[in-house]
């Protein structure tokens, strides 16, 4: 196992003071790290996509269980840090200068890969409707383990019926199982956040079928778009979708966020029909 310096020394030798606009929260707990990284499983061998090492805390308990590591970071600063870390981990572990919102993850990895990511909020919501929006299914990732804020990561795993279930549940959980696998102080971080976090675990599960997403994400976006009005009233503007209510028994008096994600899928499932047969 390779010896490395103190994380905090190499950040001082480097100069990395955490950036703001880079939305840069450090964690150097090596103990809460391996954690993280244990939360995708056996990961010996396997290839990971990291996105945001910075100085490379989470990337170095990933080596350590034996990933082999591409990571993606935007911020120059912090390549003289990692390149320390591919030469302690040659063949292991490899960086791109990049932004992660522009690159094929697919083609980098070029085989099955788990994700594994800390990263700014607005950065890892969009890459997380990206992962969750492929055609490709199941995908070439195998899992996701994602930071979150706390109230981003209750989002993401919501039931129906509770408040913060909404699009982001619904989006997610058709065709993938997530789950809340670890919540983090703010302490935990350099600087501290203004909020609580929490690591997201999600697997791909199977796509239901004859449901396209396209539709599925029309009738969420219309439903939650209003999601204190009666559906006959919020699901007006999409064609068909009153229909597909009747058709499969859900009364249009109910409200967005007490349909199941089930409810949702055959509502999809009966519009896609009407559709094709009218
Ligand atoms: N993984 C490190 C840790 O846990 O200590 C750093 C976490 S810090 C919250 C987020 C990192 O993501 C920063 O290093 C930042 O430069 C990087 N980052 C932000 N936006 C990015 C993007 N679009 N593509 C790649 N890296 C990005």
């Amino acid at each position: 196992m390779a010896d490395l310096p103190p994380l905090r020394e190499v950040i001082a030798r480097h100069g990395l003071s955490a950036s703001k606009a880079l939305g840069q929260n450090f964690l150097f707990d090596e103990q809460l790290l391996n954690r993280i990284a244990a939360i995708p499983g056996n990961l010996s061998g396997k290839a990971v996509l990291e996105i945001g090492p910075g100085p490379g805390g989470l990337t170095r308990s990933l080596l350590r269980a034996g990933a082999r590591v591409t990571a993606i970071e935007m911020d120059p600063r912090c390549l003289p840090a990692l390149a320390e870390l591919e030469a302690a981990y040659p063949g292991q572990f490899r960086v791109i200068e990049g932004d992660a919102l522009k690159l094929d993850h697919d083609g980098l990895m070029g085989e099955p890969f788990a994700v594994v990511a800390n990263l700014p909020y607005n950065v890892g919501t969009a890459l997380l409707v990206r992962w969750l929006g492929g055609e490709q299914w199941p995908p070439q990732w195998t899992s996701l383990t994602l930071m979150f804020q706390l109230e981003v990561a209750q989002r993401i795993i919501a039931e129906a019926g509770t408040d913060p279930y909404g699009r982001l549940a619904v989006y997610t959980q058709w065709r993938s199982a997530a789950k809340l696998a670890m919540k983090v102080n703010r302490s935990a971080f350099t600087p501290p956040p203004k909020v609580m976090s929490a690591v997201v675990h999600i697997e791909p599960a199977r796509m239901p079928e004859a449901v396209p997403a396209r539709l599925l994400e029309r009738i969420t976006e219309a439903a939650f778009g209003q999601r204190r009005k009666m559906l006959r009233q919020s699901l007006k503007g999409v064609p068909g979708a009153l229909d597909a209510l009747a058709a499969v028994g859900v009364d249009p008096q109910r409200r967005a966020e007490t349909l199941s994600v089930a409810e949702y899928i055959e509502i999809a499932r009966a519009l896609a029909a009407g559709r094709i047969e009218g």
